[in-house]
């Protein structure tokens, strides 16, 4: 499932390939084909991103809600596109660029209030300037594991399991450690590394967690699978102890329980 990294840079790359544009918008598959003509023929004025959730303004105040889930997946076509591959849900036509989105868990226009109203429930996201104060009131707050805090929307938006991981894993800390047993430069440092781990991931598309140096080649060369310190590998690269996976939030935590023990907590 894309990241928060992941949205704002979609945003992004939408927002200069369509924006000020008259958009066509469609649905080949046919499930979005009402709402789609409530757009269709209107020009796109912006494309912003908050948390895990994608929002493209369309003049009149209607905005065409997205998001991704896990299949979510996007295409993109120079003008005139292909015709479409597999189900296609939305179609997006600018004057030089066509974007296709196959698989949405949401995809439907709604207006101004219903966007901040979904916006409101969200925490703060690091790469919208969301105030970690926000943050720290819910965490500080909680008996709950801060491996499930920091999936949970409300808390922070944005952060998902690959996140979640690599951040447990590069401070140190148990992913069972409750979230109001952290001290506050516990939560400072957590915010910090995030943040920083999320631009990262915006400036590269993707989320890379490793640093050149340990990797001992550029960043640009890595391979997929080297991507990350814990997430998905065999052994940890602080102790060599394997990797153990275990179930936090309904999602597989990646961790190393030696790293990452109460005991070792303090930084
Ligand atoms: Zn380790």
């Amino acid at each position: 499932m894309p990241e928060g990294h992941k949205t704002h840079w979609i945003a992004r790359r939408h927002d200069q390939m369509l924006r000020d544009q008259v958009i066509r918008v469609t649905s080949p598959q046919g499930r979005f084909r009402s709402d789609a003509r409530n757009v269709s023929g209107k020009t796109l004025t912006g494309v912003h991103a908050a948390g895990k959730h994608l929002f493209y303004e369309f003049e009149g105040q209607r905005i065409v809600h997205i998001h991704l889930g896990r299949y979510g997946k996007y295409r993109e076509h120079k003008v005139p596109p292909p015709p479409p591959v597999g189900q296609v849900r939305l179609r997006m036509i600018g004057t030089q660029a066509c974007i296709d989105l196959n698989g949405p868990t949401t995809c439907r226009v709604i207006t101004l209030e219903t966007r901040d109203e979904i916006v409101s429930k969200l925490g703060p996201d690091p790469l919208a300037g969301g105030r970690k104060s926000v943050a720290w009131d819910s965490i500080s707050v909680s008996k709950k594991p801060i491996g499930a805090l920091l999936l949970d929307q409300s808390v922070i938006a944005g952060v998902g399991n690959i996140f979640r991981a690599e951040l447990l894993y590069e401070i140190g800390m148990d992913p069972n450690k409750p979230g109001n047993a952290l001290t506050k430069p516990d939560f400072d440092h957590m915010w910090k590394v995030l943040t920083r781990m999320m631009k990262t991931g915006l400036k590269y598309g993707k989320i890379i967690t490793v640093t050149a140096s340990e990797a001992g080649k550029p960043i640009s060369q890595l391979a997929d699978s080297e991507r990350f310190r814990v997430y998905r590998q065999p052994n940890c690269p602080g102790c060599d102890f394997a990797i153990e996976t275990t179930d936090l939030a309904s999602r597989k935590l990646y961790w190393c329980p030696h790293c990452q023990s109460q005991a070792r907590q303090a930084f």
